[in-house]
């Protein structure tokens, strides 16, 4: 029987776990012609989070859980539950109810019967979301699209049923800053993509602060583009040629009417526009040496404290 891993990174779910096992198990039960595991990654939760995962590995064996050290943040989640699953398949998803665990026979069925290496969600609406948020969604995902290679869907959940070939794939991509919906467009495969109607979260709050959510989509660029470096070629050009114009303009001036002084405002506007483009040019320069930096330290992408085996 083909065996399918469940991967839910979970932080603070302490309300919204027991929900999310009994729909899971109910939808697993439905599933009859395929074995489960459920592998619970416990991202350095304050809550009752891991004491509820120990309950659940020690009732039901297809229960595992991975719980790290400290809070490393969704993205090292992922990484550690899809390291840690051994099914033929495996779906991630989040423990809120927002990713309907009803809808993965419809997902099982696009990977095995119709030909495709994955099958991913994306929601058809944001309601319920703040208008600001939305707006900068999509701007976002127009930007990224246009400047990397990676194909990144608009609205795409990090909801996904893969073959295990996709997941080998991933797990080969070694980088320290993680930015999974880049991953997954990255590494290409035929996905099939399943449109829901978008779900309120069962219980428990977001995670995920307006600015938490900025500074996540400056890390996807970065990760997955070098666009922005050449943005400060572009611009050095750009004002270089400005300048050339300027200096045509102020030696024509001079000539025919004389008086070369003057100007005090023109000239702390000049140089206040300029030192602004060179700071913000040193800073993309900097945020990607930054990133360099933290490569190249191989640092772990996160640190166990616990599995359903006992402390480590
Ligand atoms: N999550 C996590 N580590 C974090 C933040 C979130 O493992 O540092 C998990 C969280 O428990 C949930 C999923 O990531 O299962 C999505 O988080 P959330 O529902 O808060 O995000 P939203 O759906 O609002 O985008
Ligand atoms: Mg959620």
């Amino acid at each position: 029987m083909p065996k399918i891993s469940i991967v839910v990174p979970c932080y603070n779910e302490e309300a919204a776990l027991p929900l999310f096992y009994q729909e899971i198990t109910r939808v697993a039960g439905e599933m009859d012609y395929a074995a489960f595991e459920f592998v619970f990654v416990d991202d350095g939760s304050r809550d009752g989070t891991l004491p509820i995962l120990r309950r659940l590995a020690a009732q039901d064996k297809r229960v595992r859980f991975v719980s790290f050290s400290r809070n490393f943040g969704k993205e090292a989640g992922m990484l550690a539950g899809l390291e840690a699953a051994t099914g033929d398949f495996v779906a991630t998803m989040d423990a809120d109810l927002q990713d309907p665990p009803a809808l993965l026979p419809e997902l099982y069925r696009a990977v095995t019967e119709e030909g495709y290496d994955c099958a991913a969600t994306r929601r058809t609406t944001r309601e319920g979301e703040p208008p600001l948020r939305s707006f900068f969604a999509r701007l976002f995902y127009k930007l990224i699209n246009r400047i990397s290679d990676a194909d990144i869907v608009d609205g795409a959940r990090d909801y996904r049923l893969m073959r295990r070939a996709m997941v080998d794939a991933i797990l080969s991509m070694r980088e320290y800053n993680r930015f999974s919906k880049g991953i997954f467009g990255w590494v290409g495969f035929k996905t099939k993509w399943v449109p829901f109607v978008n779900v309120e979260r069962v219980a428990g709050e977001t995670k995920w602060s307006f600015w938490k959510l900025f500074l996540y989509s400056l890390e996807g660029i970065i990760a997955f583009s070098t666009a922005p470096l050449a943005l400060a070629s572009v611009l050095g050009v750009l004002v270089c040629l400005a300048a050339f114009v300027f200096i045509i303009i102020v030696l024509v001036k001079t000539l025919a009417f004389g008086d070369p002084v003057g100007g005090w405002p023109s000239m702390m506007c000049v140089i206040l526009f300029l030192g602004g483009v060179q700071l913000l040019c040193i800073g993309i320069s900097g945020q990607y040496l930054a990133k360099t930096y933290l490569e190249t330290k191989h640092r772990p992408v996160y640190l166990v404290r616990e599995t359903e085996e006992g402390i480590q």
